[in-house]
């Protein structure tokens, strides 16, 4: 199959390709790298089977020649991170609404099935646990721009569900739940890559708040497995679905165990939120998915320890930082 990976050079997008190449299917990837990177695809330069395309999902023309040439399309490209959707509100608000838009439209023209992805975000601030996709979704005040992120893909949410049943569009909808590994950057906010920076760097591990708020971090190639499982699973058309770990960690425990697993002299300082993102800001408490729908429809679930994932980001970033 020909595969086309929107976000193909960012996080996630990019060990996505690494899978589909091994799994012997064509490649076509599009980034606009304003959050990915080509450091990220370098490996596949010349690798037989994969394309790159440098533009963004807002050029029609050239999104709408590689969805004709491609069967099936992975829709990973957004902009992403708190930190850049609360500086970036509006090129973030066109990317995630419009870009998605554009996809949607030409799948549709051509008939072609869509794994859109989506984000814990949209459940907004819950307290409770697991959360389930048929849950309400709670934001605060539209003023507080980091729900913009919520809101923009909910929409997203909204406009494929829409695809399928008036156009009978055949997609699917995955909400990822705090992923992380190997090559993701903490220029945007990401707390994992930020504190093994900070650690390995011997500087302050910066928790914002009290640290008590929760999330249930999820290895990338666990995410890259359970999107390929997806993609041939008939069961999920028209649905929507958790991809996330299974171990919930309050974010002080993990600035610790990062802080232990590299053996660094750094100290843990809490930075309060206004500091950290301005008045712009709210934080979510706590996120942990209920994986009942994943493992009936895949038989597939993320169980990597949450240690082990560190460990693997670690090593990674001990290759980088000098
Ligand atoms: N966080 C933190 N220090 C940092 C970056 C993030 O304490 O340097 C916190 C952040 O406030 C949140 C959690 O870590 O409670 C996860 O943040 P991230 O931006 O990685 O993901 P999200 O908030 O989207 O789940």
């Amino acid at each position: 199959m020909k595969i086309l990976v929107t976000g193909g050079a960012g996080f996630i997008g990019s060990h996505l390709c690494d899978h589909l190449l091994a799994q012997g299917h064509e490649v076509s990837a599009i980034d606009d790298l304003s959050t990915g990177s080509l450091d990220n695809i370098v490996h596949l330069h010349e690798k037989q089977g994969f394309t790159y395309v440098n533009d963004t999902i807002l050029n029609k023309d050239r999104l709408e020649l590689l969805i004709k040439d491609c069967d099936t399309i992975v829709h990973l490209a957004a902009a992403v991170g708190v930190k850049y959707v609360i500086e970036n509100p509006l090129l973030s608000m066109e990317i995630n609404i419009n870009g998605t838009e554009n996809i949607l439209k030409f799948a549709n023209r051509y008939k072609k099935r869509v794994l859109v992805a989506s984000t814990s975000e949209v459940y907004g601030k819950h307290l409770h646990a697991p959360l389930r996709e048929d849950d309400n979704v709670i934001y605060g005040p539209p003023s507080t721009m980091r729900w913009s992120y919520a809101a923009a893909k909910l929409i997203d949410e909204f406009m494929a569900f829409s695809y399928h049943r008036t156009k009978k569009l055949d997609v699917v909808v995955f909400r990822c739940f705090n992923t992380i590994g190997p090559r993701q950057t903490g220029l945007y906010g990401m707390v994992v890559p930020r504190f093994i920076q900070q650690a390995l760097r011997d500087e302050p591990i910066t928790v914002f708040g009290d640290g008590q708020q929760t999330r249930t971090f999820t290895y990338v190639q666990d995410v890259v497995e359970a999107i390929y499982r997806l993609m041939s699973c008939e069961r999920a058309t028209g649905d929507v679905v958790n991809i996330g770990g299974t171990e919930e960690v309050t974010i002080i425990d993990l600035a610790e165990r990062i802080k232990a697993l590299c053996r660094s002299n750094s100290e843990i300082v809490f930075v309060p939120y206004e500091k950290a993102y301005g008045r712009d800001f709210e934080d979510m408490m706590r996120r942990v998915p209920s994986l009942e729908k994943l493992e009936s429809l895949i038989d597939y679930s993320p169980n990597t320890p949450l240690d082990e994932i560190l460990g693997k980001t670690i090593e990674y970033y001990r290759s980088k930082v000098t």
